[in-house]
């Protein structure tokens, strides 16, 4: 149970149950390659039944931690930070946003948009889950819209989001970790047979790394 003061730091975002940190490679989707420190955010009620981050759903097991201590690390390390989680939009990200982009770095968020859209951000990387649909304001901003294809339907859905996206979004099908070995050839049937799609993989699990 938090103190009341804590607690309503929380509901402001100036502190956030921080799960971890850490300086690595971006693996996925439109910054593949690129060095970036990852701020994750605990706490996620969407549910995909394959997340590879579950330790990051209860947020309770997370400290709050104030937004000035996460910023001091980030720009020790980097001159981008991808805000993560968990699903970071059910906190208000104003707070920890502005004290980054004061810093000058770039903020980037990678996001199910399943929340109302807070912060301020240079990169939106909307990954929609069936289970909890993106807010229409997620599908407004996305720069990059990354879906995550688990079974042949999620092909059917992630046109379902294509159509809803706006039209400046680049568009990603990354197989799901589990599934590679199957979804992977299909993914780069269905990106030749229809091109406006790119293949996303998650580079950082082949080289180990964070
Ligand atoms: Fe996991 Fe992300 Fe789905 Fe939440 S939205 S359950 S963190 S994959």
């Amino acid at each position: 149970m938090l103190d009341k003061e804590t607690q309503l730091a929380v509901e402001k975002g100036v502190m956030l149950p921080l799960m971890e940190e850490f300086y690595t490679i971006q693996g996925e989707g439109y910054h593949t390659g690129t060095a970036a420190y990852f701020i994750r955010i605990g706490g996620c009620d969407v549910g995909c039944h394959w997340c590879d981050v579950k330790e990051s759903w209860n947020s309770e097991l997370h400290p709050p931690t104030h937004s000035n201590i996460i910023v001091e690390n980030a720009k020790k390390h980097a001159e981008t930070v991808v805000v993560t989680g968990g699903e970071p939009l059910m906190w208000d990200m104003s707070n920890l946003t502005a004290k980054l982009k004061n810093e000058h770095l770039k903020v980037h968020i990678e996001t199910s948009g399943a929340y109302a859209v807070t912060g301020q951000w240079d990169w939106f990387c909307l990954s929609p889950k069936k289970n909890k649909l993106p807010v229409d304001e997620a599908y407004n901003i996305a720069n990059e819209l990354k879906v995550i294809v688990f079974n042949k339907h999620d092909f059917i859905f992630a046109e379902e989001q294509a159509a809803k996206v706006n039209k400046e979004a680049i568009l990603f099908l990354q197989p799901e970790w589990s599934k590679k070995e199957q979804m992977t050839p299909l993914i780069v049937d269905y990106v030749m047979k229809n091109p406006k799609w790119r293949v996303s993989l998650q580079t950082h699990k082949y080289l180990n790394i964070p």
